[in-house]
């Protein structure tokens, strides 16, 4: 048991290393496209700034439980930096660099008025009680507070982080600054400053970016065969509006397996019975797995999970036309030449999973204005922001004849480039 574990977590090591390097492989390729120097490369290969820190915790048993926490901010020459915190056993600091990166490429790309940035503490927060997760929320607050601000670098939920998560956040922040500071901190609850819509946002924008790519390939989402893998936050708020469209949702998944009818399955019931980490399929007797899931036959495949789930291996038998990447990372560079080679539709993760970001933004212009919008405005708003951005990286990708992953980074490494050249930086 003990040596299995260590094979698994050196694997998910590579697995981390692997995408910070095939993030800057297509960082250096898209700035290679538009003509910028090497000098811009080395610039944004890293992060500007990565802090690392440890926050002793007194359990509930009496003991007490150093963690280890990071938070990188990318480059700030747009303005400050901008993403989530995730709580995960399998945190590392390679990964919150590579996806502060992403978080840069996403501002970019909805050409927001920020960088990248993001954070992270090795923990399980599906292990602890609310009391530990209060503590390590606020001691987290303490270790960061110099770094952060609504000026410098502004946290977010991300992955096992929730609402209730940001409220103790925004609440220790707000204690050691001395007053109410709601824009230090996104995806609040609404009562304490948080924007409407934020917590459907990311799969609002995934869905938007199903409709667009479905537009180009020329069919309708009522009554086509979508498969969901993961029942997140992202992955659940899915699968209830592609049903309420009308799609047949005929594949999904958590993380210990997967559920598959080919005639549609039962979304609502799925929705009430999943718990608040999306565990569902362990109430079901004929599982399939999330390997089996993803080969299934059905027009969309959406995963919305984690890293590294469409690769080398898998990419030939994935029978989708169109894959929209709701999770961060979740296909390899060989498996995104394979399925663009087989004429498949991928509409890459900084794209697809941008709306989360983009409602951010407005709940942070709403807390700077004190003036807060109705859910259909900030709908509307959302709508737009990501339909022109598919566009003009679709776009991309048909003159400069790449595919939409190149022509994303292309459209989202543009702006730091030049906020950065016009600073003098490089
Ligand atoms: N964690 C989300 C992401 O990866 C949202 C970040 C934010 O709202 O700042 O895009």
């Amino acid at each position: 048991m003990v040596a299995d574990k260590t094979a698994d977590s050196s694997k998910s090591e590579r697995e981390k290393e692997n995408i910070l390097t095939s993030t800057r492989t297509v960082v250096k390729e898209a700035l290679d496209k538009l003509g910028y120097p090497d000098e811009v490369y080395e610039l944004l290969k890293d992060s500007l700034r990565m802090l690392k820190v440890r926050i002793p915790i007194r359990m509930d048993d009496g003991s007490v439980k150093v963690f280890t926490g990071f938070r990188a901010q990318h480059n700030d020459a747009v303005g400050p930096t901008k993403g989530g915190v995730r709580y995960h056993p399998d945190v590392t600091e390679e990964e919150v660099n590579a996806l502060a990166i992403w978080m840069s490429l996403k501002s970019g790309i909805v050409d927001l008025p920020y960088g990248g940035g993001k954070g992270g503490i090795i923990c399980d927060p599906r292990e602890m009680s609310f009391r530990e997760l209060e503590s390590l929320s606020r001691g987290y607050v303490r270790a960061i507070s110099q770094f952060v601000g609504p000026t410098k670098d502004i946290p977010a939920p991300d992955v096992f982080t929730n609402s209730q998560i940001m409220a103790w956040m925004m609440d220790e922040y707000s204690r050691i600054d001395e007053f109410n500071n709601p824009g230090f901190i996104t995806g609040k609850p609404i009562v304490l400053g948080g924007s409407h819509g934020r917590e459907s946002a990311t799969a609002k924008g995934v869905t938007i970016c199903i409709e667009e790519a479905a537009k180009k390939r020329d069919f309708e989402i009522e009554g086509a065969r979508i498969v969901v893998q993961g029942f997140g936050n992202a992955g659940s708020f899915l699968a209830k509006f592609l049903h309420e469209a009308g799609a047949k949702v005929v594949g999904i998944s958590d993380a210990y397996g997967a559920l598959h009818d080919p005639h549609g399955l039962d979304v609502d019931y799925l929705l009430d019975r999943r718990d608040s980490f999306g565990t569902v399929t362990t109430l079901f007797k004929n599982t399939i797995s999330n390997q089996e899931l993803l080969e299934l036959d059905c027009d969309i495949l959406v995963p919305a999970a984690v890293q590294n789930q469409i690769t080398a291996e898998n990419a030939a038998k994935i029978k989708a036309d169109i894959i929209v990447e709701a999770a961060n990372g979740p296909t390899s560079m060989e498996a995104t030449k394979i399925l663009t080679d087989r004429g498949k539709l991928l509409v890459p993760d900084v794209l697809a999973s941008s709306g989360g970001v983009t409602v951010s933004y407005f709940e942070w212009v709403q807390n700077k204005q004190g003036y807060y919008w109705p859910e259909e405005e900030v709908e509307e708003k959302l709508y737009k922001v990501l339909k022109k951005s598919f566009e003009t990286i679709y776009h991309t990708s048909q003159t400069r004849r790449v595919d939409m992953r190149l022509a994303a980074y292309m459209v989202g490494v543009r702006k730091m480039a030049e906020a950065s050249r016009y600073r003098g930086w490089v």
